[in-house]
């Protein structure tokens, strides 16, 4: 396999000259036919690898991907490449997802993006089948696994795709974070042809890792950011924190903003950009921030509020040094901290007898009978829910999010669906209609003048914008649109903002709504699994928090050398391999024996000062213990 032809495709719709590290790789494995399964870390270049080899061959790539809103920026950048592409999701309207996929078998698309909850529908699976597909990817694919940190049950039904597709068609699974065991689970469940693995190793040699055991973190916060330089971001696990905390850093003088999921679309790309061009150094956000931050200079992730497993922390402090330069990732911890997030587990799985009351509450909110409600959509206002039920909020969400890893439901709370236009009059029809009814005429001429391809296919239009064009009020312009839609001239579909809930089971009776208690007990354990792993990530003292991060997937690595643990390690004055050394003979010696450190020092043939360096470390970090008797014993 030759790489020439598909480099000078990247070159040619890209501007990029060479690959890279892996894209590569990845690409020519797919070109082989080979079922896939890439490893790079965030920002490493995924997309590219799926781009690439739909662009220099015949045909479709289906890309199925979580997240709508990211669906949405990638599918705008490759139209804007001229790349014609489109996006099937739910909240299209049936209508407007057949349009699509039609033009998708008969329009020289290139990419149909599509929301995993889609693929098992009836209508996808009959059009799927017309489709002329070269390859099919799965972006976030740790998704599919129970085991990940971002379950998504919809993910499961990706390998029905193989029973309705040519068999020849290679699929990429994509993703920037799995452990060894989701790596498995993700071909198994993909149902790869064969094992084949690409991974990028996921060190991030300019990340210097510290953690700092802090009970006054504002004093920190601001003793920091006035020491250091360049623009970050600082995690916090409440909106209401984010708020408080951006507050506080501006009334220090610092230049910051607040950022969470509760603010509108428009106020949260406000920010973004004023942050990503730095007029605003610090942003203090929630997990929201995060999506399609494309900011190479952040300097700086410091974690207010410990996250819940390793998967989203090291994603989070991925987004510093992009640029390669040197970068802090900082977590602030302490005592308290620890009992709040083994507080989590209690809230995030609450018992199985109100996790079923809040599913009855659920479909009698969303009148779902008993027997119906599979691949149905619904809007889902969580807070008419709550004040409806009387239900407390946390336990409300969590319970749904346990249904979700069940796989009877998904709920969403991204959907932000601009209004849709399409002309369902032809153009001779139209001008009939325009000429016989001339008060519509002008606004006619606005609608065309203002976006194109409306005759073809739905397409997006702001009402706002509309009205600041022409000087008619918002009102003016619904009650147009509604008028010509009623007149059969345009479809048109309202834009909205709830989230959804999507159905993926019919609706059970209580009796039948099934949490098997081995389930409930496995999903909890490796809950808790990930959380304990965090914690020890935090409370460690003697273990290079870079190797730690890597062995978390499955990486080997030396010791980063720069990070809080191998600092203290480095003023021993001892080389890491002496260091090493002289460990190992300790810990094995005391594994039979406990002399006291008189007698070690003279057990081992070490310069002597060098092994008492070691030995005081070991004490200092509570690896060794010293009984009254001064003997020593080697801790666990
Ligand atoms: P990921 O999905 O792995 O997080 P993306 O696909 O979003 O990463 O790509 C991250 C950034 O890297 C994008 O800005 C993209 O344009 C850029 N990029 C990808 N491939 C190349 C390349 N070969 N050369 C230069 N830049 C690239
Ligand atoms: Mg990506």
């Amino acid at each position: 396999m030759n790489i020439e032809p598909y480099r000078q495709t990247l070159t040619k719709y890209w501007g990029f000259t060479s690959f890279k590290p892996l894209q590569e790789q990845i690409i020519l494995s797919v070109a082989e036919g080979k079922d896939t399964l890439g490893l790079m870390p965030t920002g490493g270049g995924k997309s590219i690898t799926f781009q690439v080899p739909a662009m220099a061959h015949d045909g479709i790539c289906l890309v199925v991907t979580p997240l709508i809103a990211l669906m949405k920026e990638q599918v705008g950048r490759l139209n804007s490449l001229e790349i014609k592409s489109a996006a099937v999701f739910s909240g299209m309207t049936r209508e407007e997802i057949d349009i699509t996929l039609e033009n998708c078998i008969y329009g020289d698309y290139k990419f149909l993006y599509v929301s995993p909850e889609r693929i098992a529908t009836p209508a996808f699976q009959a059009k799927a089948k017309r489709l002329n597909l070269s390859l099919v990817a799965i972006d976030e694919a740790h998704c599919i696994s129970q085991w990940g940190y971002d379950f998504r049950p919809s993910y499961l039904k990706i390998a029905s795709l193989r029973d309705i597709i040519d068999e020849k068609v290679p699929f990429l699974a994509l993703t920037a974070s799995a452990t060894p065991q989701v790596i498995e689970d993700i071909m198994t469940r993909l149902a790869f042809r064969g094992r084949n693995v690409l991974k990028t190793s996921f060190k991030r040699k300019n990340i210097l890792y510290l953690v700092r055991n802090i009970e006054d973190k504002p004093k920190y916060l601001l003793s920091t950011l006035n020491k250091v330089n360049g623009s970050g971001i600082i995690y916090v696990r409440s909106r209401k924190k984010s708020k408080e905390i951006a507050e506080m850093l501006v009334g220090n003088g610092l230049s910051a903003d607040f950022y969470h999921a509760g603010l509108t679309p428009e106020l949260r790309d406000k920010k973004q950009a004023a942050w990503s061009s730095g007029e605003t150094r610090v942003i203090v956000s929630t997990n929201a921030f995060g999506m399609g931050i494309d900011k190479a200079d952040v300097r700086f992730v410091i974690h207010w509020d410990i996250p819940d497993c390793i998967e989203s922390y090291f994603q989070e402090t991925g987004r510093a040094g992009r640029d390669d330069k040197p970068s802090y990732a900082v977590l602030l911890f302490s005592g308290s901290d620890k009992s709040r997030l083994t507080d989590t587990i209690r809230h995030r799985f609450p018992p199985v007898e109100k996790i079923k009351d809040i599913y009855e509450a659920l479909c009698n909110f969303l009148q779902v009978p008993i027997g119906s409600g599979k691949d149905s959509v619904y809007d889902f206002n969580m807070s008419d829910f709550v004040s409806k039920f009387r239900l407390p909020v946390t336990e409300t969400y969590n319970s749904l999010l346990f249904l979700q890893k069940e796989g009877y439901l998904e709920f969403t709370e991204e959907i932000n669906n601009p209004s849709r236009v399409h002309f369902i009059a032809g153009r001779d029809d139209l001008y009939k209609f325009q000429v016989a009814n001339e008060a519509f005429d002008s606004f006619i001429k606005l609608l065309l003048r203002s976006y194109t391809g409306m005759f073809t296919e739905f397409v997006p239009i702001n009402e706002e914008s509309l009205s600041k064009k022409s000087a008619l009020s918002r009102d003016t312009i619904y009650q147009y649109l509604v008028r010509l839609s009623n007149q059969n001239i345009i479809r048109y579909i309202p834009g909205k903002k709830t989230p959804l809930v999507i159905f993926t089971e019919e609706r059970l009776d209580r009796k039948s709504l099934v949490i098997s208690p081995d389930n409930y007990r496995l999903v909890k354990e490796k809950y808790v699994l990930r959380l304990n792993k965090m914690i020890e990530y935090a409370e460690m003292n003697n273990r290079c928090r870079s190797v730690i991060l890597l062995d978390y997937f499955g990486e080997e690595s030396d010791r980063c050398g720069v990070c809080d643990v191998c600092r203290e390690r480095n003023e021993l004055d001892l080389s890491k391999y002496e260091f090493d050394l002289i460990l190992e003979e300790i810990k094995a010696l005391l594994s039979s024996e406990n002399p006291d450190a008189e007698e070690l020092v003279k057990k081992i043939d070490y310069p002597e000062d060098k092994v008492i360096k070691v030995i005081r470390w070991l004490l200092d970090h509570n690896k060794i213990n010293r009984g009254d008797d001064y003997k020593l014993t080697w801790k666990n």
